[in-house]
């Protein structure tokens, strides 16, 4: 794909993303970001000069190595990942503009300490496993509520933001859409919670349709680079 085959293939999701959004409310605001987890930062570049200037990373180390190459580009990281324990220095130098995977109280207790240490601050989303998938990150959505009151409560150094969550992985529409439903209800009923951030290549138009305000676009952003497995 050239640069102009690229712009027309962003701009038709776009205007997907649009008329799903409408069809919620003509004042719901979908923000997109950029998976570019499989990507290089040639590809991030060239998805810059189109417009898109947040992007999501799901591995420190790849986190801080993109940083560095693209300093120069005013660009807004959003890290997506599970966090394993001895990465939280590091990702609190990262310094992400949303930490949207906290997903254990442990993770918040010690995220909280290493901030209160460096006298700081991080805007996270509680990761919430609405499907109750044993394969998958996040808090069980029956206890979602009380983790996130616990964290508001103890944690004074993260700011939660609201909710993230990855739809069942199922083709079953059905499911899909009661994962999402599930996690819109809880998201809907928590204090202050301004995001909710649901969706990805191949379900974003249905998160929408389920109240989703932040989409995280990987495959579909990026054609022709490596896709999930
Ligand atoms: C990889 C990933 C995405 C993007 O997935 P695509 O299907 O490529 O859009 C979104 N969210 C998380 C947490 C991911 O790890």
């Amino acid at each position: 794909m050239n640069q102009l085959e690229y712009k027309r293939h962003i701009d038709a999701i776009i205007e997907k993303i649009e008329a799903a959004r409408i069809k919620v409310s003509e004042h719901h605001i979908v923000k997109i970001v950029a998976v570019s987890k499989y990507s290089d930062t040639e590809a991030i570049k060239r998805l810059y000069e189109i417009g898109q200037r947040a992007f999501g990373e799901n591995r420190v180390q790849d986190l801080i190595a993109k940083q560095e190459v693209l300093d120069e580009l005013p660009l807004e990281w959003h890290y997506i990942g599970n966090l394993q324990r001895n990465k939280l220095n590091a990702l609190i130098k990262a310094d992400p503009f949303l930490f949207q995977s906290l997903d254990t109280v442990e993770l918040a207790n010690a995220l909280q300490r290493r901030l209160l240490d460096r006298d700081t601050t991080m805007d996270c989303l509680l990761q919430i496993n609405s499907a109750n998938e044993a394969t998958k990150a996040g808090v069980a959505p029956e206890k979602a509520k009380d983790t996130y009151a616990y964290i508001r409560e103890n944690c004074p150094n993260i700011n939660l933001k609201g909710v993230m969550s990855i739809g069942a992985h199922t083709d079953d529409q059905d499911v899909i859409k009661k994962s999402f439903e599930t996690t819109y209800k809880i998201y809907e009923e928590l204090d202050n919670a301004t995001i909710c951030s649901m969706g990805m290549s191949s379900d974003f138009e249905l998160a929408i349709s389920c109240g989703s305000n932040m989409l995280r676009l990987g495959s579909i952003m990026f054609p022709g680079d490596r896709q999930a497995v």
